[in-house]
């Protein structure tokens, strides 16, 4: 039988022993059902995630994230709606576990009291973009907010009509001193022109690659990512339903069971609601590229990959990527 060490040399088996050891058990919350945007292509607003009651008593938000963590969960994924509309229940989550937060970035969190928690700022390319899709270009805001800010990194969501359009974003992040990551436009809303087409995904394959390679020091991803991301298959199976990850315990009826998220549940803002998974409720999976969720399904599926050593490798890369995204390792 192949082990970690017959499939990696020295200097691989040290990168694998560095993210071998760490055990995540992640979940996902709504932290209100209020933004300061409404995107076309939100998952949150377009599968009436949102239309659950909202809790407000804080003290019910302390007593329910000590559930979380007696139920095993170690790193809490806040959500919205937008986070920051309520730094106090935020706060309630970063004084219990760690926490990391998914924000549209115009309100800058203060860093007097979240001083190291992660944040993810969304961006959904450039300003032509994210006029048409968000209403208004976040990212000026957003970067004049986080400049330089070592806790945070941007989530760059890229839609069809920024290839060959990539790299001045990249570029003005990494001018501020931060970082990015990856994924790809669901079109959960159906806007004309942002359908992905597999020429399209072929080019962006490519482009982000060479994104990659160019700039090392500010792309947080791996080459490996970008095909299953893009291609939708992973040692010859195919992303959807049956194989994603990030499904809710409660609605896992799959039958056989794939490997998921241990005891994995996106929460909603009355902290009694259960979505379906890590991302909307409605989405026809196939047409799904939600980058944590197909990370996740590299992540899982560990042993699947222990068949070469490119194919071990190709699994501690993307396992190193999310590692360093929620800063257990750095940059
Ligand atoms: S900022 Fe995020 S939560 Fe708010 S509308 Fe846009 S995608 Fe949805
Ligand atoms: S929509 Fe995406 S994240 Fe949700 S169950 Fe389907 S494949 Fe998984």
């Amino acid at each position: 039988m192949n082990t970690a060490r017959s499939l990696l040399n020295d200097e691989w088996y040290e990168r694998y022993k560095r993210i071998s050891k760490l055990n995540i058990r992640s979940s996902i919350y709504d932290l209100t059902n209020r933004c300061n945007l409404r995107c076309k292509g939100c998952f949150f607003f377009s599968s009436n995630e949102h239309l659950v009651r909202e809790e407000r008593d804080l003290d019910a938000w302390r007593a329910f994230v000590d559930s979380e963590k007696a139920r095993g969960v170690n790193v809490a994924i806040i959500v919205g709606g937008e986070p920051t509309l309520f730094l106090d229940r935020l706060q309630v989550f970063y004084e219990r576990i760690p926490t990391f937060c998914a924000t549209n970035g115009l309100i800058k969190v203060p860093r007097d009291r979240f001083p190291d928690m992660m944040v993810g700022i969304s961006l959904w390319g450039d300003s032509e973009d994210e006029k048409i899709l968000r209403g208004r270009d976040t990212f000026s805001i957003s970067l004049n907010n986080y400049e330089g800010d070592e806790y945070t990194y941007y989530l760059y969501t890229i839609t069809p009509k920024q290839i060959g359009r990539t790299e001045r974003i990249v570029r003005r992040i990494r001018d501020a001193g931060l970082k990015v990551h990856f994924q790809l436009l669901s079109n959960d809303e159906d806007v004309d022109d942002f359908y992905w087409t597999p020429e399209k995904l072929k080019a962006i394959r490519a482009e982000m690659d060479e994104m990659l390679d160019r700039y090392p020091d500010t792309v947080v991803s791996s080459k490996y990512y970008h095909e299953v991301l893009t291609t939708g298959r992973m040692l010859g199976r195919e992303w959807g339903w049956m194989e994603c990850p990030s499904v809710t315990e409660s609605f896992d009826n799959r039958n056989p069971k794939p490997k998921r998220l241990i005891h994995f549940i996106h929460w909603g803002a009355d902290l009694k609601t259960q979505h379906r998974c890590c991302t909307s409720a409605t989405r026809d999976c196939r047409k799904c590229y939600d980058g944590a969720a197909h990370m996740s399904w590299v992540m899982v599926n560990k042993r699947a990959h222990m068949v070469s050593s490119e194919a071990f490798q190709n699994w501690v890369e993307v396992y190193e990527m999310f590692a360093k995204l929620y800063r257990y390792i750095p940059w």
